[in-house]
């Protein structure tokens, strides 16, 4: 049986992952500051996070995931002071922080759904606050001394701060705004005192004054509570391997009075980049899930191009990879529906027990190669080679090809199984014509090449093209039309 390797940003080596619970993987992920809409980059990481827990739970671990959601306290990045993310956006729109709050965690939600991640438990920064209070006093003694500013962690007070990191980085310290009087660069804020002759929404009385906790405290407070120490795996976006981790590792030791990171193996991807800013929550356009969908693409299609990449490698975003990487989903489910019309029609509903043949010419091969791929520290892009080559067998029994399909897209979460080649075709926002009145086009413009009017075969499709619509005769995937807009 393969073990599962992955790669830990702490040794910087792939190690065989052995759960700390025998039987289980728990598994926490930074989550999402919902101050503002999440963009495509932010959802990268959690697809990768959901991808882990799939392999976990293929592997058969009992899988516990959380993804917290942070509604308090995260300053404009990784800084101390200045303003708060929530507060700010809250003045802006004219609501309270909390409704800010509600908002934008009800939209992250949504986009985890459409992105088929699996729900994890997601618990909210507001609702730890004693905890994290708790925290603060169990540790403010050894390791913490007291500013105007409130209360400040000191990482000469644990042993090899930043080993996570490889070093305090001059980027990573660019980002950490100067306070006077901290002791060491690194040094960051357990609590954030409420500016004197100021009121925030979203302040508690503390024994450091009234304020707010430090956005790294949350995540070492709610794993704790939610995982117990030490946990199996924590990840995060490749900037949390810098500042943010290193962190939560030093409240960790502080807390738990040892050299223990508090998880045994931490886990990075790679950034999502675009290089004209539109990634940036600033720009107007800014990419996110919603605006892939405006444009006619499918969710999943998003899902399928982060899976293309490795999720150590840095993926530029593109329209034209996106595009390409929706005719591949394409082509998976038309490869799919032609297998299910191979099917005889009484077993057209496939039985969820169908026993997979492992011995089966072919498909013994696909699983084990499938499972050796993504048992390397997550292989997905060459997973998907082999599930390409495999989908498009033609020497298997369809029920049984369909059967190790859908084993194999429970890990990839591409919904295989029940998307349609109707599902795929998402109606661009800005589209002036409806599915109906481009097919009524269409069987008409077939009509009069039939007679041969090709003046009338030609005004149609020019008042087609005119609509936005592409006419794409003979296309390979059987796929006539496409709305471009
Ligand atoms: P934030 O709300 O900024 O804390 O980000 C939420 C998650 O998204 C964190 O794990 C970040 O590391 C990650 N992240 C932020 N930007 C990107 C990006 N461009 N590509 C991939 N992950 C990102
Ligand atoms: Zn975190």
């Amino acid at each position: 049986m393969t073990e599962l390797r992955l790669f830990n940003s702490l040794t910087r080596q792939l190690e065989t992952f052995t759960p700390v619970h025998d039987g289980e993987a728990r598994v926490y992920s930074c989550g999402p500051t919902v101050y503002n809409y999440q963009h495509i980059g932010n959802m990268r990481a959690y697809v990768f996070a959901d991808t882990l827990g799939r392999v976990l739970s293929y592997k058969g671990y009992k899988l516990t995931h959380v993804i917290n959601i942070t509604d308090v306290g995260h300053l404009t990045s990784d800084a101390d002071a200045g303003d708060d993310k929530m507060e700010k956006a809250a003045a802006a729109q004219g609501k309270s922080a909390w409704d800010i709050a509600a908002f934008y965690q009800a939209d992250f939600e949504a986009d985890l759904e459409r992105l088929n991640i699996r729900k994890p438990a997601h618990p909210k920064a507001t609702e730890y606050i004693d905890a994290m209070i708790e925290w603060g006093k169990s540790i403010s003694d050894k390791h913490c001394y007291i500013l105007d500013s409130g209360l400040y962690f000191d990482v000469s007070t644990v042993p090899e701060y930043g080993r996570l990191a490889r070093a305090v980085t001059e980027d990573g310290e660019a980002r950490i705004e100067e306070v006077d009087g901290k002791r060491n660069a690194a040094d960051f804020a357990i609590w954030r005192k409420t500016p004197a002759g100021e009121t925030r929404q979203m302040e508690w009385d503390s024994p450091w004054g009234k304020g707010a906790p430090g956005w790294h405290l949350e995540c070492s407070v709610m794993s704790k509570a939610l995982l117990g120490l030490p946990f199996d795996i924590h990840t995060g976006g490749i900037d949390h391997r810098e500042i943010h981790h290193p962190n939560e590792i030093a409240q960790n030791q502080a807390h738990e009075g040892c050299a223990d990171s508090g998880a045994r193996i931490w886990m990075h991807n790679n950034f999502l980049i675009e290089r004209s800013g539109k990634m940036s929550k600033s720009s107007g356009e800014f990419l996110r899930l919603q605006l892939l969908i405006d444009k006619g693409f499918h969710p999943l299609a998003y899902r399928l191009m982060c899976l293309q990449a490795h999720y150590r490698s840095e993926l530029e975003f593109s329209w034209g990879l996106l595009f390409g990487t929706l005719t591949r989903l394409k082509r998976m489910i038309g490869s799919i529906e032609r297998l299910r019309a191979m099917l005889p029609q009484e077993t057209n509903q496939r039985n969820p027990d169908f026993p997979i043949d492992a011995n089966h010419y072919g498909v013994g091969g696909f699983i084990t190669a499938f499972e050796d791929t993504i048992y390397d520290d997550l292989n997905t892009s060459s997973a998907l080679v082999l599930l390409d080559a495999f989908i498009s067998g033609k020497d298997l029994e369809p029920s049984v090809q369909l059967a190790t399909i859908e084993v194999a897209d429970n890990v990839l979460g591409l919904n295989l199984m029940t998307l349609t080649r109707q599902d795929l075709r998402v109606r661009p926002k800005a589209a002036i014509i409806t599915e109906e009145d481009i097919e009524t086009a269409l069987a008409a413009r077939k009509e009069a090449r039939a007679a041969k009017d090709f003046a009338k075969s030609d005004a149609i499709r020019d008042d087609l093209i005119a609509k936005g619509v592409e006419v794409m005769d003979g296309d390979p995937l059987g796929w006539d039309w496409k709305l471009d807009v």
